[in-house]
């Protein structure tokens, strides 16, 4: 039976919290698209493993030692985690999924993710952003051989070269021939004589990388890019893997995103809303004419057209840059203000308006009380 635990690297005492979390990171690390089709059965896994912690009633049967996605290969079926199936499919595969000759010393590199934030600004305009980011690059003690003094591999002793070892094992049904990988050159075949004493014969060590990575005009927050062979160097000289970027846009003080469209509100004193009024507007683009029309209304939109974010795909196209105006009602007037206001409502006769119904609902389509509702159960 699979350890869906240890495939989602959680405790059995997980929390639905922490496996949700668990699988969100391995599903992302072993999608087959990021990490290579290679993974795709490592995803599959993570999927089922999933699907059995992420459902109260699976997980506890699993518990108690039954495979929801596998009932029949439980403890109670035919082949436990103890039972014979594992002992047979050792001898029928190799005691590692035993592979026929030699695992191949170079390797290529894993692809590495990574998130980079940036300014709503550098995503309007697009531009450069420098990332800094762990992952493994070439040895530059060994050069990459692996070998201390840069010799290239030669061919193991123990194995002359085939990468495994046949073993007799003791089973319940008598002795039997299994194959393992040759412990001498880990399955490999060869042996690098003299290790570099840096990486250990692997000639790869943890790095620091600084990229400039380009932002294209436009990215979204949560846009994926790939940039090839800025991942994990490989084992002995193997081919990178891609870094794939997942950008963040930040919060921008003044101005939200709407696709294409930026969004930003200003407050205008009521008597610019009422007389009109030519203002100013801070935008990416420096300082803009911002036109308050005489009787601008609250929440009126001012469109600047062409000033929003750059449309991602290249051809130059921007969005609008929308104001909503709101209006300051003043609250605290000196006499004279008081005076004045009162004076121009007076002109305006606002004494003898009536405000019921204006732009309230119809009296019928209003919530009804208990009673009448049960009168209309009745007639
Ligand atoms: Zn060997
Ligand atoms: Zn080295």
């Amino acid at each position: 039976m699979a350890d869906y635990y240890e495939t989602l690297g959680v405790e059995r005492t997980a929390t639905e919290e922490e496996i949700k979390r668990a699988y969100r990171r391995m599903s992302r690390k072993y999608h087959p698209d990021i990490a290579g089709p290679e993974y795709e059965d490592k995803f599959k896994e993570v999927n089922s493993a999933y699907e059995v912690l992420s459902d109260p009633d699976k997980r506890r049967m699993y518990d108690a030692g039954v495979d929801p996605n596998d009932p029949g290969s439980g403890a109670y079926g035919a082949s436990g985690p103890f039972g014979m199936g594992d002992i047979f499919s050792q001898f029928f595969t190799g005691a590692f999924g035993g592979g026929e000759g030699p695992v191949p010393r170079t390797q290529p590199g894993r692809n590495t993710i990574e998130s980079l934030a940036i300014t709503l600004k550098t995503a309007v305009f697009g531009g450069t952003q420098k990332l800094e980011y762990h992952t493994m690059g070439v040895c530059e003690h060994c050069e990459g051989t692996g070998s201390e003094d840069r010799q290239p591999p030669v061919t193991c002793p123990q194995c002359h070269g085939t990468g495994h070892v046949q073993k007799v094992v003791r089973t319940l049904l008598g002795q039997m021939m299994t194959s393992a990988p040759c412990d001498r050159c880990e399955g490999h075949g060869t042996i690098i004589e003299r290790p570099c004493t840096v990486c250990h014969g692997h000639g790869r060590v943890p790095t620091r990388r600084t990229l400039d990575v380009p932002v294209p005009a436009g990215v979204a927050d949560g846009t994926r890019v790939r940039m090839d062979g800025q991942g994990e160097v490989g084992e002995c000289g193997g081919p990178a893997g891609d870094l794939y970027i997942d950008f963040r846009v930040r919060r921008d003080r003044q101005y939200t995103r709407d696709g294409d469209d930026l969004h930003c509100w200003v407050s205008v004193p009521m008597t610019w809303a009422v007389l009109g009024h030519e203002t100013s507007l801070d935008t990416f683009d420096g300082e803009q004419t911002l036109e308050i029309p005489a009787g601008c209304q609250p929440d009126q939109q001012i469109e600047l057209k062409g000033l929003g974010v750059t449309h991602l795909g290249g051809d130059g196209e921007r969005g609008d840059l929308i104001a909503h105006i709101e209006v300051q009602i003043p609250t605290k007037l000196n006499d004279r203000e008081r005076r004045l206001i009162d004076e121009f409502g007076q002109l305006r006769k606002d004494g003898e308006r009536s405000v019921d119904a204006q732009g309230s609902k119809p009296v019928a389509a209003q919530k009804k009380g208990f009673f009448s509702k049960i009168k209309d159960a009745f007639s």
